[in-house]
């Protein structure tokens, strides 16, 4: 009874949410008409409209859940994008806390420790509904909390450590960052250098963590790290950080293309101390619990690119059809709108796909190899839609006002975070059986 469960959730922010929506300010005017409308039996997308009990994996409960975060991205946090942006930060905290009292923090989550208890399809929803904030960076901190440091703790972890550390992420109480990626060590998960060594009921964290989204805020972090001799991939643990924790430098605020609002940090750790208690699940198993926790992220990223690919199109629409050169429409030039009508089926070619990775992955199959593509479809796709809509902007599109150049910065991101194109492509040839393998050195 998954609606009932929802709908004993919802009233809490439909009730605080009960005031008129508010425009959201656009940068530039001619945008103001892209958004998607919504109401509570069906979806209108620029494609069209359908009913939502045609769609494979979503019912009404879906859309009023997609409606209740869409009030609240358009009321709490659209308004203030710009300026946040400008300031190269956002405040994690406000916005969690916001998101984390309506239950949007914790949608998979037990309910034992705040969340909703719904399947991962509500979770895909969600993400998808994130892709209406007007720029990549807040999406991506919300993803980072929801769906990469959380999963494997609510899956693996103890009673004792999920009322640490995830109830008070899931209430937003908290700020929570993911700590696998090193500056040597990226692409290849398996080669982190981060040790954590045993010293009585202790560890002992030495060395560093890069890339990190939320770091500079954060509370905690989900560090992958080893903690034991052996082969790569049965040597190391997840293990739970406070960020106050005496030995935890937050060094630098890494500078960025693109993502500006989302604080990226590069962190050190000086002899940090932790109980072993802290560490998920079985210690040595890290690395596959990350592993495992890359599928949600992977869907979780091809989930949120799908709607700011579509208010690429919807503005790109909107700005070629007003924009009269050689006395017509760019619009009206048939490689524009062909153009368009292709970047839109590819659009949907990855809808489809997410929805069957994601209704796989609700009834229990491993979806590595579908969520891989879907990330990679949604990398390449971010790329292509955002480059070919900014061309036909013309100028406009390269100046700093308008949305498509800052999906542009944004999205580029896609084909490298949270595992590179040629990872995914990677793992797609193992499943296919086509990738080499590496013989050891004798
Ligand atoms: C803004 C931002 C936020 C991030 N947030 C986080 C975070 O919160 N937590 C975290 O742990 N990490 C985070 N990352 C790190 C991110 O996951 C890594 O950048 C990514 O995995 C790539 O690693 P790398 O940068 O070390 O590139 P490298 O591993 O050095 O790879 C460089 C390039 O090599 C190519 N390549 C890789 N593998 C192959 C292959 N098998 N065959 C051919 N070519 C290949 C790819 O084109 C890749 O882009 C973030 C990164 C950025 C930029």
């Amino acid at each position: 009874m998954l609606g009932g469960k929802l709908l004993r959730v919802l009233p809490r922010c439909l009730g605080k949410l009960s005031s008129p929506q508010s425009v959201t300010p656009f940068l530039v005017t001619s945008q103001q008409t892209v958004t998607s409308k919504h109401n509570s039996r069906s979806v209108h997308t620029t494609t069209g409209s359908w009913d939502l009990e045609e769609e494979s994996i979503f019912t009404g409960d879906h859309e009023q859940l997609r409606n209740s975060l869409k009030k609240i991205i358009d009321t709490e946090i659209n308004p203030f994008v710009d300026a946040w942006e400008d300031q190269y930060s956002f405040p994690a905290h406000t916005v969690f806390k916001t998101l984390g009292k309506s239950g949007f923090l914790g949608v998979t989550k037990p309910t034992e420790y705040g969340g909703l208890g719904l399947d991962y399809s509500y979770s895909v929803a969600v993400a998808e509904e994130l892709g209406s904030i007007r720029c990549g960076g807040i999406p991506m901190a919300i993803g980072v909390q929801t769906d990469m440091a959380t999963p494997a703790l609510a899956r693996f972890g103890s009673h004792e450590l999920k009322e640490q550390f995830l109830q008070p992420s899931i209430s937003g109480d908290m700020v929570a960052c993911l700590g696998v990626s090193e500056t040597g060590a990226g692409s290849d998960v398996a080669s982190i250098q981060t040790t954590a060594k045993s010293d009585g009921d202790d560890l002992i964290i030495n060395g560093g963590k890069m890339w990190t989204t939320n770091g500079m805020q954060a509370d905690w972090m989900c560090c992958l790290a080893i903690t034991e001799d052996g082969p790569s991939h049965s040597n190391k643990s997840l293990i739970c950080v406070p960020m106050d924790t005496p030995g935890v430098v937050r060094s630098k605020k890494i500078e960025k293309i693109g993502m500006n609002c989302s604080d990226t940090a590069q962190i050190f750790f000086e002899d940090v101390r932790v109980p072993k208690s802290f560490v998920i699940g079985e210690m040595g198993k890290g690395f596959t619990y990350q592993m495992l926790q890359f599928q949600e992220e992977r869907l979780f990223g091809a989930a949120g690119t799908v709607k700011p690919l579509e208010i690429a199109i919807g503005a790109t629409i909107e700005y070629t059809r007003e924009r009269k050169i050689f006395g017509k429409s760019i619009l009206d030039n048939q490689v524009v709108h062909f153009r368009l009508a292709e970047l839109q089926t590819e659009i949907e070619a990855l809808r489809s796909l997410l929805y069957r990775a994601t209704g796989l992955y609700i009834k229990g199959h491993d979806v590595t190899n579908l969520a891989s593509m879907c990330k990679l479809k949604a990398g390449r796709l971010g790329r292509e839609v955002c480059d070919a809509c900014l061309q036909y902007w013309g100028g406009m599109g390269y100046t700093k006002e308008t949305i498509i150049s800052r999906y542009f910065r944004d999205f580029r991101l896609l084909s490298i975070g949270g595992g590179a194109d040629e990872v995914m492509l990677s793992i797609i040839s193992k499943y296919m059986g086509t990738l080499p393998r590496i013989h050891p050195k004798k």
